[in-house]
C-alpha cells in the first residue's frame, strides 16, 4: 500500500509533538519543514555565555502537565528531569514582597474570599476582570487576579476572557459553585512542584526531534498552500511538496500572511488573534546575590511599576551558587540600554541587588503570546468551520488555538492527530 504523505508546517513544540504521533503510525510518510535552523520555535536554552538562559519556557508545573510529563517518559528522559527545591511565590504589594499565598495576603482579602461562598454561579462568557469582580471585588481583581494573567499572558484582564484563558476556573465556579470551595475541596494531595530538565529544555525538545521518526527539513520558509481536489501543494523558498495531508504548526501571524491573497476570509480570522509583544531581560551573576528563595515574583498593574515580574532561575532547582534573574516587562518602544537600566533599577528597589551583573541580555520577544479576548473560542470555532469547508485535509495545531502552556500545545496536538486518526478510520 503506498504510504500517505503528510506534512507538519513549523518545528516549535506543537509541530515536534504533531509529528511524533502521526510518524508512529508506519502507513505515513512525514516531513516537518521549519524555516529556521534549529527545533523548538520559542523553547530554546541558551548557555553560550556560561550561564544556563531559557529563552522562553522554562518551568512546568507537575499537577497540570501529564502530556508533557509522559511524553518526556516515553522519550526515556525520566533521569533528566529535575524538580523545584524552591516554588514560592511573592507580590509586590505596597512597597514590599509578600508570599503568595499566605496567611497576611488572605487576612487582606478575607471578606470578599468569604462572602464569595454565597456569588451565584453565571454562565455566560465574561472578561477576566468582570469574572473576578462579580464573584470577588475590585481589589481581588486588581491584586490576586491581575498578576495571575500577568505572569501566563503578559496581558490585560480587562480584555481577556475567562473562559478561553482559564477554563478550570469556570468549570470549577460550575462544580463547586465557588472557587474558594473548590480551592478547599481539590487542593488536596495535589503536587505544587514544577519541574525542568538537565541542560534545559533543550534537553526534551533535542530528544524529541531526534527521536522522531519523521523528516526534518530546517531553513525552509512556507509562503503558500495551493489546495487541489486529492492533494495539496506546499511551496516554500526552495521548494515545493505533496501532501495528502498538512498540519500546520505555524504562529497565527504567519498563517494570516499565508492565506492573505487566495483566502482572506480565513486569513482575517487568523490576524483578529491579538499576539503580545514582550521584553524579557536576563540578568547573571557568578556569585549569589539573591536573598530571597523561590520561583519570583509578580507586580499587580494598579503597582504601576515598570515591570512585570522577576523569575528567580536560579533559586528553583538550586543547582550551583550563581545567580540568574528573568526580568519581565511590557514593550513600551525603549531601547535596548532604557530596558536594562529599568530591569536593574527594579532589582535594587524589590530585591536590593546593588552589584554589577556578569552577564545581561535584552530580548524582544515579538509577537509570542496570544492573547484570547473576549469572543476567542467563537472566532476559533468559525476559523476551524471554514477550514474544515474550505481546505479539505488541513489541520490546524498551536498555542493560539485553546491553551498556550507547552503542556496545553502537546495536547492540542494529540487531539489533532487522534480526530483525523478517527475520521481517516471511518472513511
Ligand atoms: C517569554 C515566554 C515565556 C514562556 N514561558 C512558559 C512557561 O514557563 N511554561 C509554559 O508552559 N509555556 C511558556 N511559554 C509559552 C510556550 O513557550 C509557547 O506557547 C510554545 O512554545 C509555543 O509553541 P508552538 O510550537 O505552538 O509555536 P512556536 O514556538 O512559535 O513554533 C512555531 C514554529 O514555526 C516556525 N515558522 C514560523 N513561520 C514559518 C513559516 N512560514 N515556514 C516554516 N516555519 C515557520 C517558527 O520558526 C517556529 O519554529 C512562554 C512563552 C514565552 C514567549
Amino acid at each position: 500500500m503506498k504510504k500517505k504523505k503528510v506534512v507538519v508546517l513549523g518545528a516549535g513544540i506543537s509541530g515536534l509533538a504533531t509529528a511524533w504521533k502521526l510518524s508512529k503510525n508506519p502507513d505515513l510518510e512525514v516531513l516537518v519543514i521549519e524555516k529556521a535552523e534549529t527545533p523548538g520555535g520559542w523553547l530554546q536554552t541558551d548557555t553560550s555565555s556560561g550561564f544556563l538562559i531559557e529563552k522562553a519556557a522554562r518551568t512546568f508545573k507537575t499537577s497540570r502537565c501529564p502530556e508533557l510529563i509522559d511524553l518526556a517518559l516515553e522519550l526515556g528522559l525520566k533521569d533528566k528531569m529535575i524538580f523545584s527545591t524552591h516554588n514560592t511565590r511573592y507580590l509586590w504589594i505596597k512597597g514590599k514582597l509578600v508570599k503568595a499565598p499566605s496567611f497576611s495576603l488572605l487576612k487582606k482579602f478575607m471578606l470578599p474570599l468569604l462572602k464569595e461562598w454565597s456569588v451565584a454561579p453565571h454562565c455566560e462568557e465574561e472578561t477576566i476582570w468582570d469574572f473576578a469582580c462579580r464573584r470577588f471585588n475590585k481589589n481581588v481583581a486588581n491584586y490576586l487576579f491581575d498578576p495571575l494573567v500577568l505572569g501566563i499572558y503578559g496581558g490585560d484582564l480587562k480584555t481577556l476572557s475567562v473562559n478561553a484563558c482559564f477554563p478550570f476556573l469556570k468549570a470549577a465556579e460550575k462544580k463547586w459553585g465557588s472557587l474558594t470551595r473548590a480551592f478547599f475541596c481539590e487542593k488536596k494531595g495535589k503536587d505544587a512542584s514544577l519541574f525542568s530538565f538537565k541542560g534545559g529544555i533543550q534537553t526534551f525538545v533535542d530528544t524529541l526531534a531526534s527521536q522522531s521518526k519523521a523528516e526534518f527539513l530546517y531553513g525552509e520558509e512556507v509562503r503558500a498552500l495551493a489546495f487541489h481536489a486529492d492533494h495539496i501543494e506546499v511551496v516554500t523558498t526552495k521548494n515545493k511538496y505533496l501532501a495528502d495531508a498538512v498540519f500546520s504548526a505555524l504562529p497565527s501571524n504567519a498563517l494570516a500572511s499565508i492565506f492573505s491573497e487566495t483566502h482572506p476570509n480565513i486569513s482575517a480570522l487568523f490576524s483578529s488573534i491579538p499576539l503580545l509583544t514582550i521584553i524579557v531581560v536576563h540578568v547573571c551573576y557568578k556569585k549569589s546575590v539573591l536573598n530571597k528563595r523561590g520561583f519570583g515574583y509578580l507586580v499587580p498593574s494598579s503597582e504601576k511599576e515598570d515591570i512585570l515580574g522577576v523569575v528567580f532561575d536560579s533559586s528553583i532547582f538550586e543547582e550551583t551558587n550563581e545567580t540568574r534573574l528573568t526580568i519581565m516587562l511590557r514593550d513600551s518602544a525603549k531601547t535596548e540600554e532604557e530596558y536594562k537600566a529599568l530591569g536593574l533599577a527594579a532589582l535594587q528597589k524589590h530585591l536590593h541587588i546593588t552589584s554589577s551583573p556578569d552577564f545581561i541580555l535584552v530580548e524582544k520577544k515579538e509577537e509570542a503570546i496570544p492573547q484570547y479576548t473576549l469572543g476567542h473560542e467563537e472566532r476559533i470555532l468559525l476559523l476551524q468551520n471554514r477550514i474544515l469547508k474550505d481546505l479539505k485535509g488541513f489541520h490546524l495545531v498551536g498555542n493560539y488555538l485553546s491553551g498556550a502552556s507547552v503542556n496545553q500545545c502537546i495536547a492540542t496536538a494529540f487531539s489533532a492527530t487522534a480526530f483525523w486518526k478517527s475520521l481517516n478510520e471511518s472513511c
